[in-house]
């Protein structure tokens, strides 16, 4: 397995001219961070679908939690776009942790954060940001991934000054070991996808709990699960923003999590490029490395031509989204642009590791192989997120926007 040999993902300041020299370092600063720290435990958590019960703390030591979170509060102070580099430095060596990472400090962290009160902060930002807690967000449900608004089932009641929640969540990401989780539940009915609330719940609270831990094709060693909640008593102090508002809250989050997806396919698509540059060197075939054969060569330019047009719109829907106000966007160009980017960094990062496999022939149909693991991994980017389909929706929604009010 080789980590170290080529410059082509290791030298940043060559790679991303359009970065200046704060996000450069920040860049370098995660990926520096997670080469040294975290690509060693990638092996064992793909194996065993193993947790390693250190990572967070370490990644919080170093300072690459609460990136988008004032510095009051244990946080960075830095805006989206520096969250995005973290991720993407991350996720070059360390795929699964930056998953779960993102679960943790992007629907977790960032959304208390912009969408919580002043006491909700104090309280579980800074646990957060050390990663001394680990959070998570619950908005899918068995009957609820696509349509997760309209056929949530999930049920809050008012009860004096508690909430008591109903229902059922699936594919939580962080789910398992989760302390802190953000949860959609419906505490009005009626009103359909205007009647639903966010609560924070605490893993400890009455009612609540881990139903099973699922076993996934990638990204293994995150931890995916079921959560379950049976009269599941919550403070009501932990009701997140307005009753009935939390619609604003997911369509926010989910602009926010879709630019952040991108960076992470990068990542995953400039390390795959890497590996394949190297192989391509040094495996011999008709007494000749395979890199000197055209049809490598082809492959080869094309996924450098995918990876770079990636990072391209990856850093400009960064950008963007960075000026996302609380409770902006689900609708208008932002909306259209973050589901454009997640969709396209999707698709071109499945292509690429497609590609990458192919250079590697049969040593990339290994399960244990680098390749391998990050070939099995790459489906969710167009599954997660909202799937290609309702990213496309969402496009076309917003291109024909005219017509269907006219209509
Ligand atoms: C590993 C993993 C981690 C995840 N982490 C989280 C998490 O942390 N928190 C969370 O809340 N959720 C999480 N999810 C859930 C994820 O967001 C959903 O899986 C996703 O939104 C799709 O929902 P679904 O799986 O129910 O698929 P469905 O909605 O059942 O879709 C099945 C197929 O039908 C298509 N389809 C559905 N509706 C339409 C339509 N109107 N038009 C055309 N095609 C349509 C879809 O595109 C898809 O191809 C995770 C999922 C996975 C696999």
């Amino acid at each position: 397995m080789n980590s170290d040999s080529a410059s082509l993902i290791g030298d940043n300041r060559r790679l991303a001219f359009d970065l200046d020299d704060e996000q450069l370092a920040v860049l370098d600063q995660a990926d520096r961070f997670a080469r040294n720290e975290l690509y060693g435990l990638s092996e064992r958590m793909d194996a065993e679908e193993w947790w390693p019960p250190d990572a967070f703390a370490k990644i919080g030591d170093n300072g690459l939690f609460g990136v988008t979170i004032p510095d009051e509060y244990g946080g960075a102070g830095m805006d989206l776009m520096a969250a995005g580099l973290v991720l993407q430095g991350l996720g070059r060596w360390n795929h699964a942790l930056a998953l779960a990472w993102l679960a943790h400090e992007n629907l977790c962290t960032n959304n208390i954060y912009r969408n919580g009160n002043e006491a909700q902060r104090r309280k579980y930002l800074p646990g957060l940001c050390s990663g001394r807690m680990i959070g998570a967000l619950g908005l899918t449900e068995p009957g609820a991934g696509s349509d997760a608004l309209g056929s949530m089932r999930t049920t809050a009641r008012r009860d004096g000054d508690h909430y008591v929640l109903n229902g059922s969540k699936i594919y939580i990401t962080n789910g398992p070991i989760a302390d802190v989780l953000l949860i959609y539940a419906k505490t009005d009915k009626a009103k359909g996808a205007h009647g639903i609330s966010a609560f924070i719940v605490e893993k400890d609270f009455p009612g609540f709990r881990v139903a099973q831990k699922l076993e996934k094709m990638g990204y293994r060693g995150s931890q995916t699960g079921e959560l379950v909640f049976e009269e599941c008593r919550v403070p009501a102090e932990n009701l997140v923003g307005v009753e009935n508002r939390g619609i604003a809250i997911v369509m926010s989050g989910l602009d926010l999590e879709r630019a952040m997806v991108s960076p992470l396919c990068l990542a995953i698509a400039e390390r795959a490029l890497q590996l394949s540059v190297d192989y391509a060197q040094v495996r011999q075939q008709f007494g000749k490395p395979i890199g000197s054969f055209q049809m490598v060569q082809s492959m080869l330019a094309e996924m450098y031509v995918a990876v770079e047009t990636m990072r391209t719109f990856t850093y400009r829907t960064l950008a963007a989204a960075a000026q996302l106000e609380v409770g902006g966007g689900g609708r208008g160009d932002i909306h259209m642009l973050t589901a454009a980017s997640v969709m396209y960094a999707a698709e071109a990062c499945h292509a690429v590791l497609d590609k990458a496999v192919q250079v590697h022939g049969g040593s990339g149909y290994i399960w244990e192989s680098e390749i391998n693991r990050l070939y099995r991994s790459v489906k969710l980017m167009e599954i997660g997120a909202g799937t290609t389909e309702v990213r496309k929706m969402i496009i076309a929604g917003e291109l024909l926007k005219d017509m269907n009010r006219d209509g």
